[in-house]
This record gives C-alpha cells, sequence and structure tokens, in this order.
C-alpha cells in the first residue's frame, strides 16, 4: 500500500495517491479488525456490487441480485461497533449511496430500535432473522405532513382488545415494501409517541415505492398508508416510551453512521476524479496538472480527511457512550453539507463527462443532497447543535 514516508525520495514514479484513507494515515487509527471489516466490504462492493449496480440506478430498481450476494457475508453479526457499521457505510457509499443507506436501515435503524425498546419475544421473533438478511425492514416515522417537525405526527394507535388499531400514513420510508416496519405512532390513550413493529402483509398495510425520485434511486422509498392495521399488543416495543426515549434515542445511535455514509461519497469522488483526470489530456496534458485542478482535488481530498478525523472521533465516543446528541448532530450536519461541495467540485473536474453514470460524480451529488437532509436536515442538526451549545432552542 502507497505510504509517503515509504515513498520519500521515489515521487516521481508516483501517479496518483489513489486511496484517500492513506493520506494522512488514516488507516493507522484502525484496529485490525476494523480494517478486516472494511476490506472486506470493499471487495464485496468492488466485485459483486460495482458491476451492475448502475443498472439498478438507472431503472431506480431494488438490486435484488446485490443484496442476495450481500446475505453470505454476514456483514450485519460482524458490524457491531460504531467504526466498523461505519467502514461498511463508507466502503459501499463509495459505489453506491443508495446501497450504502439501504444497508443503515437494516444494520442500524431497525434492529437497533428493536434491540433497544422491544420485548424479549419481540428480539426472538424478529433480530436473527433481521441480521441474517431473510427478512428486510424499514423505519417509518415521516409523514406527509410532518418532516422536520416529528415529534407533531399524526399516525395513531388506538387501544382494542388484544392489542391497537394503527391509522394514518408514513413518507419516504426506505424498504417501506419489504418484510417488517418499526413505525412510530401517537398513542391516543397518553399522547405519546410509541414504537410498533408492523407486518407488512397484514390487512391494511399498503406501501407504494415514491416514483420519478433522481436520488438514492435503488432505495425503494414508500408512501404508506395504514387503514385499520390491527396490531396485536406483543408488536408493541415496551420500552419505546415516549418522543425522547424512542425516536431520539433511535436517531441519535443512527445519525452517527450518516456521515459514515458521507464520507464513502467523498471517497468515491476522490477515487473517481482522480483516476479520470490523470487519464484526461487537454492542451497536450493531463488536466491532473493543472493548477486549477490540482487546487479542487487538495479541497476535496482534504475535507475528506478532516471529515474523517471528525467522524471516527464521534463515533468513538458513541461507542463510549459520551458522545451527546449536539456533538452527533454537529458532525452530520458539517460532514454531509461538505459533501455537497466535494461532489460539485468532482463533476466541475470532469468536465462534461462529469455527468455520466460511471463516473460517479453526479450520483454522487444528487446522493449528497439527500444525505444532507435524512435524519435531520442540515438545518435541524445544525439547530440540535445550537441548542446544545447554547441552552437556547431554536425550534421547539
Ligand atoms: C430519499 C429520502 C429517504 C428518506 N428515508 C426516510 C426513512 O426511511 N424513514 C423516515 O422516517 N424518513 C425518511 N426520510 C424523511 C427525512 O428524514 C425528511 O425528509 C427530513 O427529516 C426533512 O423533512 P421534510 O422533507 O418533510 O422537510 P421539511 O421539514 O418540510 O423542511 C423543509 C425545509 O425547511 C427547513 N426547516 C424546517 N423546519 C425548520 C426550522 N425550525 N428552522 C429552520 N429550517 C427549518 C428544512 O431544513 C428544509 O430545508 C427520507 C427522506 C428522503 C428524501
Amino acid at each position: 500500500m502507497f505510504r509517503l514516508n515509504q515513498l520519500a525520495g521515489q515521487f516521481k514514479e508516483v501517479k496518483f495517491l489513489a486511496d484517500p484513507l492513506e493520506y494522512l494515515r488514516l488507516y493507522d487509527m484502525l484496529e485490525q479488525d476494523e480494517k478486516d471489516i472494511c476490506f472486506a466490504v470493499r471487495k464485496f462492493a468492488q466485485e459483486k456490487a460495482a458491476p451492475t449496480i448502475n443498472k439498478y440506478v438507472e431503472a431506480a430498481e431494488f438490486p435484488t441480485e446485490i443484496v442476495e450476494a450481500l446475505k453470505p457475508l454476514k456483514l450485519i453479526h460482524k458490524t457491531n461497533t460504531y467504526v466498523k457499521t461505519g467502514l461498511a457505510y463508507l466502503e459501499l457509499a463509495k459505489v453506491d449511496a443508495g446501497l450504502s443507506t439501504f444497508y443503515l436501515l437494516i444494520s442500524s435503524l431497525v434492529p437497533h430500535s428493536i434491540e433497544t425498546f422491544g420485548s424479549e419475544e419481540q428480539k426472538q421473533k424478529y433480530l436473527t432473522r433481521i441480521k441474517d438478511m431473510d427478512i428486510l425492514g424499514g423505519w417509518a416515522l415521516t409523514e406527509k405532513e410532518y418532516g422536520s417537525d416529528a415529534s407533531s405526527i399524526q399516525t395513531t394507535v388506538k387501544k382494542v382488545q388484544g392489542g391497537y388499531l394503527l391509522n394514518g400514513n408514513k413518507r419516504w420510508i426506505g424498504n417501506g415494501n419489504k418484510d417488517i416496519l418499526v413505525v412510530w405512532a401517537r398513542n391516543a390513550e397518553n399522547n405519546n409517541i410509541e414504537g410498533f413493529i408492523v407486518e407488512n402483509k397484514w390487512a391494511g398495510v399498503h406501501a407504494e415505492p415514491i416514483k420519478h425520485k433522481l436520488a438514492l434511486r435503488i432505495v425503494q422509498n414508500c408512501q404508506i398508508t395504514f387503514k385499520d392495521v390491527f396490531v396485536p399488543d406483543e408488536n408493541r416495543m415496551p420500552k419505546a416510551k415516549d418522543f425522547q426515549n424512542g425516536v431520539t434515542q433511535a436517531l441519535q445511535h443512527s445519525r452517527v453512521g450518516v456521515p459514515w455514509i458521507a464520507l464513502g461519497i467523498q471517497a468515491g469522488v476522490y477515487e473517481n476524479v482522480v483516476k479520470f483526470t490523470t487519464r484526461r489530456k487537454q492542451f497536450g496534458k493531463h488536466v491532473a496538472g493543472f493548477q486549477l485542478q490540482q487546487e479542487r482535488l487538495a479541497r476535496i481530498l482534504t475535507t475528506f480527511q478532516a471529515s474523517f478525523l471528525m467522524v471516527i472521533q464521534v463515533s468513538r465516543l458513541a461507542q463510549e457512550k459520551k458522545a451527546t446528541l449536539g456533538q452527533i448532530a454537529a458532525v452530520k450536519a458539517w460532514v454531509t453539507d461538505k459533501t455537497r461541495e466535494v461532489a460539485r467540485l468532482g463533476r466541475e473536474m470532469m468536465g462534461g463527462d462529469g455527468i455520466l453514470i460511471e463516473n460517479y460524480c453526479i450520483k454522487a451529488l444528487t446522493d449528497a443532497e439527500v444525505v444532507y437532509t435524512y435524519e435531520g436536515s442540515y438545518d435541524i442538526n445544525s439547530l440540535i447543535a445550537g441548542r446544545e451549545i447554547t441552552g437556547l432552542s431554536a425550534f421547539k
């Protein structure tokens, strides 16, 4: 592998730095088992996902064949820390941020909610199958009329004999048309937002993928309606008591992962741009040799280094349960914002070819928009950080 110090004196032979993690020796910050995950997922992503993913992206189709190939890796069982899961997100996002987002849902939001708030019976019934990827799930909070203002959601459950009747809608739910959903709904009895495990096959659940979506194309984001869905008592997650001790906690966990997806987009842009600009010639020279291009390339690479350092630090803190809601929100906001800039610079560096899907950057540009917005928009995450810094809430 490329090491700057090992190559001192041999720089003439170095064509380009291919791997952005090599630059500030970021691999040195990883334990061996973390590197093992990183390289295993990289191998999978490059060999099994990269060759066909864009066919699914263009068709906005779920890549069943790639997801089936991911199953034998038993990755969800192995990625048991923030850094390990994060590295998996990074490597998948380098190929496609949609694939990485799909994996975030099935490895973090859904199983973590059941693990944290579910009963022993719920864990027995669902968790192993989720981690084996035998069942796929979505995490349903957002509604048509309530996005950022998520604590005002209006989907409700009403107590009936043996369970609850669920009514309402959910919007943008990734994997919303698969096997199960973790649904957040207002309990009409106490007005608290509580969590329920809902099976898609139950009567009254209707999920329709949202069409005409030009980002994260392979993720099946659904508009879901619930009409008098009977949810048995045993599918209410007993430890999700209210919004704070349910939704907020789940998002705090998952938001540590989102900037790893953003890091993957940045790395994907960097790697593709380096390949492109060291190949493409204009005015008889490689375009990578022009000063303006080098400034952009340096900006992309240093942004990745800074982003990585923030993300790994907040992930390590979260692992030790020392990261605050505000710190996690601030890192998510900053890194995803910088990722938009990186994607734009990368696209620009490729000229017209920058809009071709095979060159990654245009996909990065649109996908970065969603990563910047989901799990709390940039604005909301900045306000969460601001509230923590000042003690004053600017939104609720
Ligand atoms: C592709 C995609 C996938 C998603 N996946 C899921 C999923 O799986 N599950 C799920 O539950 N949700 C999901 N979401 C929903 C996502 O979390 C919301 O889109 C996000 O929280 C923003 O809500 P909104 O889109 O309704 O925007 P709005 O809340 O309507 O906001 C519109 C604009 O106003 C700004 N704004 C709102 N309130 C304030 C304020 N107080 N101060 C300053 N600015 C403000 C926002 O930042 C934004 O710029 C997904 C969304 C997308 C696009």
